[in-house]
C-alpha cells in the first residue's frame, strides 16, 4: 500500500518544523495517525490558523482586492519597515542575572510617527507585536490621526516579579532601543500589564539617555508626570461613542438595548460603567474565572465593588453564573468582547445571537469569523475603531507634550467625541458605498490615506 506507515510524534514536529503545516496536512490524506499524534495535529491547526500577523495579512488582502490597491504600495504594507529584537539582562533580586527577549516593530510611519504599547506577558511571540504594530497603523489612519503604527512586547511574566525588578527590565528596555524611538520617531505606550508608573522609568530612561527633556517619546503617563486627563478611560469612551452612533444607525434605544461584555478590566469594566450611567441594560460581564448573568440588568457599581473585594466578577450575589464561552452567545443586542483575542470563531461564530459587536479587544475575532458573522447580518464594528480612543487620547497627551500645554477632561472629551463620531460615520459611509462589512471599511479608508500619501 506504500502509505500505511504510522507516524510518530516526533516525526510530524520535525515535518512541522522544516515544512509547516501544509506539509503534515498533506501527510495526513495517506498516513493513519494515533490518537496523541491527531490531537497534535490539531493543536499546530489551531496555532497555524490564529496567527494574528497571518489573520491582519488576510484583512489586508481583502480590503486591497476591493480598493484595488496598487500592487507596490500593497507589497509595502506586508512587512514591517523595522522589527528590533533586542536581550535584556536583568539582575534580579537574589543577585543572579536573567535574560529577556523583547521586540519593537515599527510597522509604517507615512502619516507620522510611529505609535503603539509596550506589552509585558509570557506569551508574547514576534508575529503577535508584528500585527499590533500593522492594526496601530490601520487604526491611526482609520481615525485619521497623524501617527503611524508600531508595538513592543518583552516576553516575561510580571506578576512574579517585584516592583525593583519591573523597574530595571523597562529601563533595560529603553537602553536597547533608545535610539529607535522619540516623540518625532516612535512613541510608545503601555497596554497588557505595563502601568504610567512604567511609562515614568521609560521616559526617565530616555531622558538620561539623550540628555535632554522629550516628554512626548512615550504616553500613558502619570497626569504628574505629563499624562493627559482621560486616558484612563478613553478606550472605554470611544467604544462608547462607537455604540452611540450604532444605536442610532439601527434604532436602538438605550433603555431597551441589551449589553454583554467579555473582560472586566480597563476596558472592559469602564465600558460597562459608562454605558450603564447612558441608561443601556448591562446582562452580562466576565473575567478570566467566569461570566455572570442577570436578565433585569447589573448593577455595575456593585459588581465593581464586588471584584474589588474578591478579585472577581463570579458568585455575584443574586445573579446567574455563567460559563465564559456562554457569555458570548447570549441573545442580547449588543455584545462587547475586551479581553483576549480570537475569542470568536469558525467553533463559535455560527451560534452567535447579537445583532451588534462592539470589539474592545484587539483581534477578538478570526477572519472566519467575520465571515459568518456577515452571513448572519450580525453588524460589526471592528478593533481598529471601537477601541481607538485610547490611541487618540495618547495622541492628545502627545500634542499636549509637544506644544507644552495641559488640557481639561472637558477639552479632550469634546475633541475625543468629534475624532471617534466622525470615523465613525466614515466607515459607516464606506461599508454602504461599497456593501462591505465595517472591518473592510475601516481598512478601505486607512489604506488609502496611507496609500495617498506614500504615492
Ligand atoms: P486588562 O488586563 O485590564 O483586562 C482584561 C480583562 O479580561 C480582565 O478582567 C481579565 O480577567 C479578563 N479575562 C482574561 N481572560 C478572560 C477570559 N478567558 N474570559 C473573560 N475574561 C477574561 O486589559 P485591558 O487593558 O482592559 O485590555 C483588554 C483588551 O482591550 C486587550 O485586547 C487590549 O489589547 C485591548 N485594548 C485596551 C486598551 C486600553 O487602553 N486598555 C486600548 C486598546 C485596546
Amino acid at each position: 500500500m506504500g502509505c500505511n506507515a504510522i507516524l510518530q510524534e516526533e516525526k510530524i514536529r520535525e515535518i512541522y518544523k522544516k515544512n509547516g503545516l501544509q506539509a503534515i496536512l498533506f501527510s495526513t490524506s495517506c498516513l493513519f495517525f494515533t490518537q496523541d499524534v491527531q490531537y497534535l495535529m490539531l493543536v499546530l491547526k489551531r496555532k497555524y490558523m490564529s496567527n494574528p500577523f497571518g489573520n491582519a495579512m488576510k484583512q489586508l488582502d481583502k480590503a486591497a482586492s476591493i480598493m484595488n490597491l496598487d500592487n507596490n504600495i500593497h507589497e509595502v504594507l506586508k512587512q514591517p519597515d523595522r522589527v528590533l529584537t533586542v536581550s535584556i539582562p536583568v539582575k534580579m533580586d537574589s543577585g543572579e542575572v536573567k535574560v529577556f527577549t523583547g521586540y519593537r516593530s515599527q510597522f509604517n510611519n507615512t502619516l507620522g510617527p510611529y505609535k503603539g504599547g509596550i506589552r509585558y506577558h509570557w506569551n508574547v511571540t514576534i508575529d503577535e507585536v508584528k500585527a499590533l504594530s500593522f492594526w496601530m497603523a490601520i487604526k491611526c489612519a482609520t481615525v485619521n490621526i497623524p501617527l503611524g503604527g508600531g508595538k513592543g512586547g518583552i516576553i516575561v511574566n510580571p506578576k512574579e516579579m517585584s516592583e525593583g525588578e519591573v523597574e530595571r527590565l523597562s529601563r533595560g528596555y529603553i537602553q536597547k532601543i533608545w535610539r529607535n524611538i522619540g516623540s518625532d520617531k516612535d512613541v510608545p505606550a503601555p497596554d497588557v500589564y505595563t502601568t504610567p508608573q512604567i511609562m515614568a522609568w521609560m521616559r526617565d530612561e530616555y531622558e538620561k539617555l539623550v540628555g535632554h527633556p522629550d516628554p512626548g517619546v512615550i504616553t500613558g503617563k502619570p497626569i504628574e508626570d505629563g499624562g493627559s486627563e482621560g486616558r484612563g478611560y478613553s478606550t472605554a469612551q470611544g467604544g462608547v461613542y462607537c455604540v452611540r452612533e450604532l444605536a442610532k444607525k439601527m434604532d436602538m434605544n438605550p433603555s431597551e438595548t441589551t449589553v454583554a461584555i467579555q473582560g472586566f478590566g480597563n476596558a472592559g469594566s469602564f465600558m460597562a460603567k459608562i454605558l450603564s450611567s447612558l441608561g443601556y441594560k448591562i446582562v452580562a460581564v466576565s473575567d478570566s474565572r467566569g461570566a455572570i448573568f442577570s436578565e433585569a440588568g447589573l448593577d455595575i457599581a456593585a459588581v465593581e465593588a464586588f471584584k474589588t473585594e474578591t478579585k472577581s466578577v463570579t458568585d455575584f450575589p443574586g445573579v446567574k453564573n455563567l460559563r465564559n464561552e456562554e457569555l458570548l452567545e447570549l441573545d442580547v443586542d449588543v455584545l462587547v468582547p475586551a479581553a483576549l483575542e480570537n475569542v470568536i470563531t469558525d467553533t463559535n461564530a455560527h451560534n452567535i445571537k447579537a445583532k451588534a459587536v462592539v470589539e474592545l479587544a484587539n483581534g477578538p475575532t478570526t477572519p472566519e469569523a467575520d465571515e459568518i458573522l456577515k452571513e448572519k447580518g450580525v453588524i460589526l464594528v471592528p478593533d481598529v475603531l471601537a477601541n481607538a480612543g485610547g490611541v487618540t487620547v495618547s495622541y492628545f497627551e502627545w500634542d499636549q507634550n509637544v506644544k507644552g500645554e495641559h488640557w481639561t477632561e472637558a477639552d479632550v472629551l469634546e475633541k475625543l467625541e468629534k475624532i471617534m463620531v466622525d470615523a465613525f460615520n466614515d466607515v459607516w459611509e464606506t461599508k454602504e458605498t461599497y456593501g462591505i462589512d465595517m472591518r473592510t471599511a475601516a481598512f478601505v479608508r486607512a489604506v488609502e490615506r496611507i496609500a495617498g500619501k506614500m504615492e
